[in-house]
């Protein structure tokens, strides 16, 4: 069988981070199984479906890493084959016109209210007659359900669940206007796309076992179906904007890199063990949608937060420059550090990346950590560092310079000694010299570890930052 799944997303300004969930699990699924995933946009409300709404998915998609095979449909591209497909079901008696007003159909629900039941349509045309409709009359065309028995779903997640069918309604597939609705086009495109696979949220457990039904009127092979449980916040409730953001670009600004957020997505729900630092090659070697659980996972930022830190940890320094490089357009406090970015900082920020990371837990973390590089000559220095800078300290700092310059081969190894020597010298607290350094170096009372400080802002720069607070003339 020729593993297919798909991504549908109807274009709404963002890519939902539960939509980029579901579309992990359906990209590692395909990955998992030498098949492909594509991707549908659900763009058939016109006014909501804008190129900046579409291109907003696209982005965060490739941003994710989640590629998708062969070519994107666009659903509104498709309403001529849905119609087509209307009048077939039409014409084969699996579906009929009904040509009930909506005050007719509002009675009805409220008859159904009264009476305790469940509003819906009561088949008043079901069984009429092409004689029976007025020529000129409006219609739609709604399918018929059929009134007993029922709709089995061999769900991969939930497992097998019935659904009676007298508790579907008799649901319209065109509407009076022509259009197609989105059970009638979500059939037909995922049939037209060779879906094998569809996973989505559970949300949409009833219509697929109305899309089955429709499948089986039409003759054709129906998908399999796994329908994975909503991500939910810390207190238990679908996870909404109070909650935290929503928007997957919202991620990408507070400095998540893309694997640790892959890895965290895929633990809502899904688990191998006890792993839970998982590489995107042992998600997709071990991936399986019977170890996705059925009760809604609850979204935890602390987590993730924490899961990124490792990430960032552990990745190799060069690669995580490169990385933070290419973020920092999208970061909060990004492209005011980008246009700094010359050469020179650079090579600091690569000197100072082992410092640097071993306390970021976001790539934002890291933007703030990295403000001393960048900083101009002579440093503004915040309050609670410049008192530390008293005159015992300043005239130390001229005594630590002159050692300093004298230093042949500027490494953590060479400055440590030197300080140090220093410090034991003069009989001093290593901190009594280690925090005036500080200030003088960075303006800040916090930095990474000192001797990586020196190390990545260089010898020359070093030295004029000590000399800018010493007492040397
Ligand atoms: N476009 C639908 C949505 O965004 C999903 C359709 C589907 O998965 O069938 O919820």
């Amino acid at each position: 069988m020729n593993i297919i799944t798909r991504f549908a997303p109807s274009p709404t300004g963002f890519l939902h981070i539960g939509g980029a969930r579901t579309a992990l699990l359906n990209w590692l699924f395909a990955r998992a199984n030498s098949g492909k995933m594509r991707l549908r946009i659900e763009d058939t409300d016109r006014r909501r479906s804008t190129p900046e709404a579409v291109e907003a998915i696209i982005e965060g998609l490739g941003w994710l890493g989640l590629s998708h095979d062969d070519e994107i449909i666009y659903q509104h591209e498709c309403l001529e084959r849905h119609k087509q497909i209307a009048r077939r079901l039409l014409e084969t008696g699996a579906a009929y016109k009904c040509t009930c007003t909506a005050q007719e159909i509002e009675a009805m629900r409220e008859r159904a209210r009264k009476a305790g039941k469940t509003p819906r349509y009561d088949g008043t045309c079901r069984e009429k007659t092409p004689g029976d409709i007025p020529a000129d009359a409006p219609f739609v065309i709604r399918f018929k359900t059929p009134a007993h028995g029922q709709t089995i779903i061999e769900d991969q997640v939930q497992g097998r669940t019935a659904i009676a069918n007298d508790q579907l309604d008799d649901l319209i597939l065109l509407r009076s206007n022509g259009t197609p609705t989105y059970m009638l086009s979500v059939v037909v495109d995922d049939h037209d796309m060779g879906v094998s696979h569809i996973i989505r949220g559970d949300d949409h457990f009833t219509n697929s076992a109305r899309q089955k039904l429709i499948y089986e009127a039409l003759g054709w092979d129906v998908p399999v179906f796994a329908h994975i449980p909503l991500i939910h916040g810390a207190d238990g409730a679908k996870l909404s904007k109070r909650h935290g953001a929503l928007g997957i670009d919202a991620y990408r600004a507070m400095g998540y890199l893309p694997e640790a957020l892959r890895n965290y997505l895929v633990r809502l729900g899904w688990s191998h063990g006890d792993d839970e630092v998982i590489s995107t090659a042992q998600m997709i070697e071990w991936f399986s949608l019977e170890a996705v659980g059925k009760a809604p996972a609850r979204f935890d930022f602390a987590k993730l937060e924490n899961l990124n830190g490792i990430y960032i940890r552990k990745m190799d320094d060069a690669e995580l420059l490169e990385k933070f490089i290419h973020a920092l357009p999208y970061l909060e406090a990004g492209p005011e550090l980008l246009k700094q970015l010359t050469p020179d900082m650079k090579t600091r920020l690569l000197k100072a990346m082992k410092g640097l990371k071993s306390r970021a837990k976001t790539l934002n973390d890291l933007v703030t950590a990295s403000r001393f590089i960048f900083a101009q000559r002579p440093l503004v220095i915040e309050a609670k560092a410049a008192k530390v800078l008293d005159d015992a300290a300043r005239a130390h700092l001229a005594g630590l310079y002159r050692k300093l310059e004298k230093i042949s081969e500027w490494t953590p190894e060479t400055i440590e000694t030197t300080i140090r020597a220093y410090t034991a010298g003069q009989e001093l607290k290593f901190g009594k010299i280690a925090q005036p350094l500080r200030s003088a170096l960075t303006g800040s009372s916090v930095s990474p570890g000192i001797f990586d400080v020196l190390y990545a802002l260089g010898r020359e720069e070093t030295l004029a930052r000590i000399q800018d607070q010493s007492q040397l003339s």
